[in-house]
């Protein structure tokens, strides 16, 4: 991976962009290049973390993960962040952009020990918990202390937690505020990191009265502020608000809507009434693969993981309703291959390490192109290969178009033969009324005890309280 040419930013400047082949661009959608710019040698690439400038001890660290050698994202950032600087990082999921700023503040807190030294935020759940197990796994050496802070679960353990005056502090920003709000003794006011990852939605309206709040408490002096994200909003003022100093902007992929070369891309054009025919059909085809079947809505992603277990396959639901014991076990159940496929609304698209996920499948196509790259970032990780296929119906023509153009290619239609899909239409129809008994069964039980799913957002109870918790619960 050729080393990137490192420029400084002033902050009346949008930040520039390093990119792995040289080209660079200060524009959102990157279409700027500058033919004359140097594209530096392979050879000259860091191959080790200790090259890199990494501490003996974290590199032991890394060997004893397997990380054989600094992933692009690593190689690109891990040197600036040592030298001190603000950074902004975009890198596809799956680039281990996590250990690219976990080996950097444990560095510094191995330098200069202190508690509540950092913090590292996510908009989700599933992602704060992925990352404490990162900056646990990387930091086993050096003894680091790791509180978790996500809504969804009992305050106390995590108060108790932070009176352990943890060093680093992983948390979702609706939680987080409700400790700084309300757990007494527990203040950042010396902290010396500030991470967000998947900043561009941290940065998002959702999140941004919660998150203002909490920049506004956090110390601006002598704080080191990294962003990272597959995708990235460059919008100025999103960045001040997170005050950033002289940011540098480190990027690998080539433009923002860049998917890895190992993942095989296509379409079916489905008709809207036989979607779940062809989804069976596609399963039957591919019988063995793990993979993640995305969903638009909460109700789908639960009728079809039922559809599915009816005519015989293992998959398990995720979406952002069930209960966070309920997601975490779902998760667990398929990181433990004892189910094979997860039937998922868009909170399990972003961030998570889903390790060897063969196939990605848009039951329902996302909205947007961010969110189609988050999705099938969930398979053809750390240089495996694997499949996304995208179900277009007639409805979805110009969403497609839209995605194809982000894409800036047009994809592959995946070939299938009519009267093989129709073939199981008898069977699926059959599985298809068991399931809607079930589903009505369950929104019963649920309107009696709000068992299994939880309300959904419109639902009342709780305004302000549970207002922060759902921030943290992702779109699902
Ligand atoms: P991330 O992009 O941080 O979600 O990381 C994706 C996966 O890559 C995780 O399972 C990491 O443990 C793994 N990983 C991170 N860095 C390296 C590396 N240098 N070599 C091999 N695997 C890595």
């Amino acid at each position: 991976m050729p080393p990137l040419k490192k420029r400084k930013i002033s902050p009346e400047d949008s930040p520039q962009i390093h990119l792995k082949n040289g080209v660079q661009s200060t524009t959102e959608d990157n279409t700027a290049s500058n033919e004359d710019e140097p594209i530096h040698e392979k050879a000259s690439a860091p191959t080790t973390f200790k090259e890199l400038g990494i501490i003996d001890s974290l590199c032991e660290a890394c060997e004893a993960l397997g990380y054989k050698a600094p992933t692009p994202i690593q190689a690109e950032s891990i040197p600036l962040a040592l030298e001190g600087r603000d950074l902004i990082g975009l890198a596809e999921t799956g680039s281990g952009k996590t250990a690219a700023f976990v080996l950097p503040i444990l560095q510094a807190l191995m330098d200069k020990p202190q508690q509540l030294h950092s913090l590292i935020l996510a908009p989700t759940r599933e992602l704060a918990y992925q990352i404490s197990q990162a900056v646990e796994a990387l930091g086993s050496v050096i003894a680091v202390r790791c509180a978790v802070l996500v809504g969804g679960m009992d305050m106390m353990p995590q108060s108790i937690a932070l009176g352990k005056k943890p060093h680093v502090v992983v948390a979702t920003p609706g939680r987080l505020l409700d400790h700084l709000e309300n757990t007494k003794g527990f203040s950042l006011r010396q902290l010396k990191y500030l991470i967000m990852d998947e900043a561009d939605r941290l940065l998002d309206l959702d999140f941004g009265p919660i998150l203002d709040k909490i920049l506004k408490i956090l110390p601006k002096e002598g704080r080191k502020t990294y962003l990272f994200s597959a995708t990235m909003s460059s919008k100025v003022e999103s960045l001040q608000r997170a005050s950033l100093t002289n940011p540098l902007r480190v990027a690998v992929s080539q433009d923002k809507y860049q998917t890895v070369s190992t993942l095989l891309q296509s379409y079916i054009f489905v008709p809207h009434k036989h979607k779940d025919l062809y989804l069976i059909h596609l399963l039957n085809e591919l019988a063995g693969q793990t993979g993640i079947i995305f969903t638009r809505t909460v109700n789908e992603a639960q009728r079809i993981s039922i559809l599915l277990r009816m005519l015989g396959f293992s998959a398990v639901p995720i979406h952002g309703q069930l209960s966070q014991q309920a997601r975490l076990a779902a998760l667990n159940k398929f990181r433990a291959k004892s189910r094979n496929l997860l039937v998922a609304s868009d909170v399990a698209s972003r961030g998570l390490d889903i390790p060897s996920v063969d196939l990605v499948v848009n039951f329902d196509l996302p909205h947007d192109s961010k969110t189609y790259i988050h999705r099938v970032g969930r398979t053809a990780r750390a240089g495996k290969s694997g499949k996304a296929v995208s179900f277009v119906t007639q409805y979805d023509v110009e969403l497609w178009m839209r995605i194809e153009g982000a894409l800036g290619k047009k994809l592959q239609e995946y070939e299938t033969v009519k009267e093989e899909v129709m073939v199981l239409a008898e069977r699926v129809g059959e599985a298809q009324r068991a399931a809607a008994m079930e589903m009505k069964e369950l929104h019963e039980s649920r309107g009696k005890k709000g068992a299994t799913l939880r309300h959904t957002r419109t639902g009342k109870g709780g305004a302000g309280k549970r207002g922060r918790d759902d921030m943290d619960q992702d779109e699902g």
